[in-house]
């Protein structure tokens, strides 16, 4: 019978934020595999926990891969962790559990610290509707094409970012959704000199392209506003009905058309059309 992938996550900042459950399941496994078992190790000897290790990481995904799934095949359990936060978001590890899924390996999700759910609720911002849209593109094409499929987005919006590209893409983002548009910046999230700040997106490219940023970055953005779509009204109705008249239609051709198009009433539209 193969063995559980376990899915480990790990502080994004402070340590005390490892929970009980998530170390314990450490301590239990057969072997743990780390996005770099330097940064692993540090944790490990914090929780006093010694365990051998594998390296999974994205540029070795496949064959690393390969032989932890090996492994779990032949019965041993696993427990995956990356440097910081839940894998398989953001981070090496969604390749892997897709492995497992589609070769029926077990695999347990241990909840704990994200960046992104840690952001959305210090916001302020909408929670109810959101997406997550994690590193913009280098690429340009592919940039601007993410770019344009948030023009009209609606949902709280949140992104993960590194210190050196946050300008520019502070930049692309007050372009493409308004300068206007408010954002929260949360910066080293749970570290000691961890900030908040509420402001739009221009005044946000403004500040950082002034005050060099520095630390790690989550982005949550305002959604656009919906526009309400107005009720079509009678006098939208005559309007229609003179216009398809122009077209050549009949009167009560023209008002059954347009009450159907417009879900008005078929009577009081001929009725206001008559006495026009
Ligand atoms: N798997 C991780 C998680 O669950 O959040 C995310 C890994 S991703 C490679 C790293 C990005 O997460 C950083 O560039 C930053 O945008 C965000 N991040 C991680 N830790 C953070 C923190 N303490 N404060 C703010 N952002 C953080």
């Amino acid at each position: 019978m193969a063995g559980t992938l376990y899915l480990v996550p790990t502080p994004i900042g402070n340590l005390g934020d490892i929970s009980g459950r998530a170390a314990e399941t450490l301590a239990c496994v057969d072997f743990i595999a780390a996005e770099d078992t330097r940064v692993t190790v540090k944790l490990l000897n914090h929780l006093g926990i010694k365990k051998p290790m594998a390296s999974y990481h994205r540029h070795s995904a496949q064959a690393s891969g390969q032989a932890i799934l090996n492994r779990l095949q032949d019965g041993e359990s696993c427990a995956l962790v990356t440097d910081a936060g839940t894998p398989a978001i953001s981070d090496p590890g969604e390749e892997l559990v897709a492995r497992c899924a589609a070769l029926d390996i077990p695999v347990c999700a241990i909840p704990g610290p994200c960046a992104l759910v840690t952001a959305l609720a210090v916001s302020g911002q909408p929670t109810g509707r959101f997406t997550f849209e994690g590193f913009l593109a280098m690429n340009k094409k592919n940039r601007r094409a993410h770019l344009d499929s948030l023009r009209g987005e609606a949902r709280t919006m949140i992104f993960y970012e590194a210190p050196h590209k946050l300008v520019a893409t502070l930049q692309d983002l007050a372009e493409v959704l308004g300068a206007e548009r408010p954002v929260t910046l949360c910066r080293e999230l749970t570290k000691l000199h961890e900030e908040i700040r509420r402001t739009t997106l221009g005044e946000a490219a403004v500040w950082y392209q002034e005050n060099a940023p520095k630390g790690e970055f989550v982005l949550v953005i305002r959604g656009a506003e919906s526009v309400e779509a107005e009720e079509p009204t009678l006098e939208d109705g005559l309007t229609l009905v003179n216009k398809l008249r122009e077209e050549g239609l009949s009167l009560r051709d023209a008002v059954r058309q347009a009450a159907k198009e417009l879900g008005l009433s078929r009577n009081q539209l001929y009725d206001l059309a008559v006495d026009s």
